[in-house]
């Protein structure tokens, strides 16, 4: 297991690609927009760098991290010669289903090919390829370099094989795994939404502010983050995408808040540009 091609250079595709050249597997990003390329290469270089002042990292593993690191917009490129593929594009399924049909199409036949989907069922994705038992979901948190667990989530198909060995790449990483079986959201984003979405329902209805109701969760129910700032950190848009295919799974109860709605509609989508919930200099 030497070669890892994460597809998909936002939020959590840079931070896999960080995360997995750090360790010592050979990275190849890629992202179907030069510029999310750009931006995804200069985060890398950019935490790389600040990790080593902090003293967190050694100068060595900066340079050995960058040699690992390779980027591309070409899909072929990306995976014709990988062990592992991590797809972290978009929380859309037929996206997913895309990608997954050209991954086995591209990837060699002994490529294990893992989602890092939120909610969305492996079973389905894996469907639409000739190796259902090399697929499987690896879902990493944000931000990947900090956070410790990968939730690991079998598909109808998946082998033990792959399992063990998206376990040990995992551990390769420094992160923890627990096994989920397949049900929508697994156990973290099926928990977190309904949280998330309480809260934007409560300032909606004015309960209280953005700030009290995040202070509550943090030094109320010792939460490490408020669950609005949470979701900015998450991206608003996605945390929409992952509702609604909760609701639309689930039920009811997962109705996405209204408030969610009117604002990735009016394009404050939290941190990543500049203003959700609460307002972030990003420069
Ligand atoms: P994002 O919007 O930050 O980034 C998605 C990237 O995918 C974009 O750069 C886009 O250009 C790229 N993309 C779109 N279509 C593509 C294609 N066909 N091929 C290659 N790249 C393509 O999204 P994100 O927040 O990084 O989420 C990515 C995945 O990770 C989603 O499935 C999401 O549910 C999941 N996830 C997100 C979080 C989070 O906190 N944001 C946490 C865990 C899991």
């Amino acid at each position: 297991m030497n070669h890892i091609a994460v597809i998909g250079g936002g939020t959590m595709g840079r931070g896999i690609a960080y995360t997995a050249a750090l360790a010592g597997f050979e990275v190849t990003l890629q992202d179907i927009s030069e510029e999310a390329i750009t931006n995804a290469r200069e985060y890398i270089e950019n935490l790389l760098k600040k990790n080593v002042e902090k003293g967190h990292i050694q100068f060595h593993q900066e340079t050995e991290a960058k040699k690992n690191l390779s980027y591309t917009t070409q899909l072929h490129e990306a995976v014709h010669k990988t062990d592992f593929v991590i797809e972290a594009a978009l929380e859309i399924m037929e996206l997913k289903i895309n990608i997954f049909k050209q991954l086995d199409e591209f990837a060699p036949a002994h490529a294990i090919l893992a989602t890092n989907t939120s909610t969305m069922s492996p079973t389905e994705i894996a469907a639409s390829t000739k190796r259902p038992e090399q697929c499987i979901a690896m879902h990493f948190f944000n931000p990947v370099h900090r956070m410790k667990l990968i939730e690991v989530i079998r598909g109808l198909d998946t082998s033990d094989a792959t399992v063990e060995v998206v376990k040990q790449v995992a551990e390769k990483m420094g992160k923890e795994t627990v096994e989920v079986n397949e049900f929508p959201g697994f156990v973290t984003s099926r928990m977190n939404c309904l949280i998330g979405n309480e809260a934007m329902n409560m300032l909606m209805e004015g309960v209280a502010s953005e700030e009290d109701i995040d202070k509550a969760l943090k030094l109320g129910l010792n939460h490490p983050m408020g669950p609005l700032e949470l979701a900015d950190l998450v991206g608003l848009d996605s945390r929409l995408r992952n509702m609604e295919y909760l609701y639309h799974q689930l039920g009811e109860k997962y109705r996405p808040s209204p408030l969610l709605v009117k604002y990735v509609k009016a394009g404050r989508l939290g941190r990543k540009s500049g203003r959700g919930f609460f307002e972030y200099n990003n420069k």
